[in-house]
């Protein structure tokens, strides 16, 4: 989860009195992964990390009395503006009726989302109706009609018939002579964008004229969805976005990259496919949730997932055991640690973890092979009785390694700190459920 990573990221920087530029810098790599992982537009990355950085890297922070909270401000002030800066409601029309064009791929949730539409128009006391132009399957006009009676909105359609424009034109009558406040107009979608359906969807908009075109797309399918906009804003100017299915794990990228792509808003998310599974997009609050405090259960239940099994219970029996915690087992903590992203990440998360004393046990993944190269430069004895690393043992060995004698010393002070970490671990091990691995 998106959320949860940028969490981790900021819990690191949040608690730090201090921030270098360094340190900034780190956390702002850190962050373009994360949303270089959620599968966030390349581009619209790029734009984002050129803001947050030169506001982060001013004087403001470095001075500031908690550079860290404000680092954080700045994020999500900039992710806010990423995701449209305010929120963008339905746009009425002046001369009623308010029309409403629903288009998107198939199966992207534009009947849904009708549907869901119609309900809160409804609700908000505006004479409504739906329209059915899904007029090549006839299970789609069915659908429409069965959603209609379930909120109690009429639907006009007119089965049998493939004259899309005249029943367009047609409907459009009626809701005028019948003073309809809000028309909402189902259309077909495809499995890709394809010309006779841009064409249909063209002419439709030349007729209704709508107030709004709301182009669904499937928030599951990220990137591809942006991609997706892209040709549907192109070829009909679309006035706003709902991304659908945000109740499944989403990853998120696609709510942060549309707005950047096609500068049209997002206006609502689908968030399960029952009728009162609509909500009001409102960029701030999205901002929030994404900045939110991770879930500590499920960065534990990742923590276990990630952690080989074997591997683990060894460490275990190690750290509750008999068993002295030496450099062997340090190289496969590590290493193990490397599957959760940031060890520090995971670590803060666990009760009676400070900050302090996991400084030095953070480990940069590009620095995991020279870790690698100088522990395997060592004798087994040495790795097993790291206290008899001497002087010239550690010459000997940066000489074997090729790293300097400086990153030794500072592996051999890692190592205390991961001994001491686990010596705390011990303590924890009754909050843990038993066979999970790690404790
Ligand atoms: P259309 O082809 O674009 O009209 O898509 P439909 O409205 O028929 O929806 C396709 C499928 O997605 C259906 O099974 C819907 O129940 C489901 N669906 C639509 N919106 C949501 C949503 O917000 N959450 C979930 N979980 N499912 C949705
Ligand atoms: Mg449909």
């Amino acid at each position: 989860q998106l959320s949860d990573k940028l969490e981790g990221v900021f819990s690191g920087l949040r608690q730090r009195g201090v921030l270098t530029e360094p340190m900034i810098r780190e956390g702002l790599r850190e962050i373009r992964r994360v949303l270089l992982e959620a599968d966030v537009n390349f581009q619209v990355t790029r734009d984002f990390m050129k803001r947050v950085e030169e506001k982060a890297l001013g004087e403001r922070v470095l001075k500031a009395v908690s550079p860290g909270q404000q680092l954080v401000k700045i994020v999500h002030e900039e992710l806010t503006s990423m995701l449209g800066e305010r929120r963008s409601p339905l746009a009425l029309a002046p001369i009623p009726p308010t029309v409403i064009m629903m288009v998107g791929l198939q199966g992207s949730g534009k009947t849904t989302t009708a549907g869901k539409i119609a309900r809160k128009m409804k609700r908000e006391m505006r004479q409504t109706r739906m329209v059915a132009c899904d007029v090549y399957r006839p299970a789609a006009v069915e659908q429409l009609q069965t959603l209609g009676e379930q909120v109690g909105v009429p639907v006009y359609a007119e089965p049998g018939s493939q004259d899309v424009v005249g029943i367009a034109r047609r409907a459009l009558e009626l809701a005028q002579s019948e003073r309809d406040r809000v028309v909402i107009f189902d259309t077909a979608g495809r499995l890709q964008i394809d010309e006779q359906l841009m064409d249909e969807l063209k002419r439709l908009k030349e007729v209704l004229k709508p107030a709004e075109i709301l182009f669904v797309a499937d928030g599951m399918i990220g990137q591809e969805s942006v991609n997706v906009a892209k040709g549907f804003d192109d070829a009909l100017d679309i006035t706003g976005v709902v991304l659908t299915k945000m109740d499944g794990d989403a990853r998120g990228g696609a709510a942060l990259s549309i707005y950047g792509v096609t500068g049209k808003p997002i206006k609502f998310l689908g968030v399960g496919e029952k009728l009162d599974g609509l909500e009001e997009f409102h960029p701030e609050r999205m901002a929030g949730r994404i900045l939110q405090q991770g879930d500590v259960l499920s960065l534990v239940e990742k923590a276990q997932r990630s952690f080989d099994q074997e591997e683990a219970a060894k460490l275990e029996r190690k750290v509750m055991g008999a068993g002295r915690f030496d450099l062997d087992d340090f190289l496969m903590a590590l290493r193990q640690f490397q599957n959760l992203g940031p060890l520090e990440n995971l670590l803060k998360m666990l009760p009676g973890v400070n900050s302090k004393m996991l400084k030095n046990v953070k480990v940069d993944p590009q620095r995991m092979k020279h870790i690698e190269a100088i522990i395997t430069s060592m004798t087994k004895q040495e790795r097993k009785r790291p206290e008899m690393l001497t002087g010239s043992r550690r010459v000997r060995i940066s000489r074997g390694c090729g790293r300097p004698v400086s990153e030794i010393n500072r592996l051999l002070e890692q190592f205390k700190e991961m001994q001491k970490f686990m010596k705390q671990m011990k303590g924890l091990q009754g909050m843990m459920p038993r066979g999970g691995g790690m404790p």
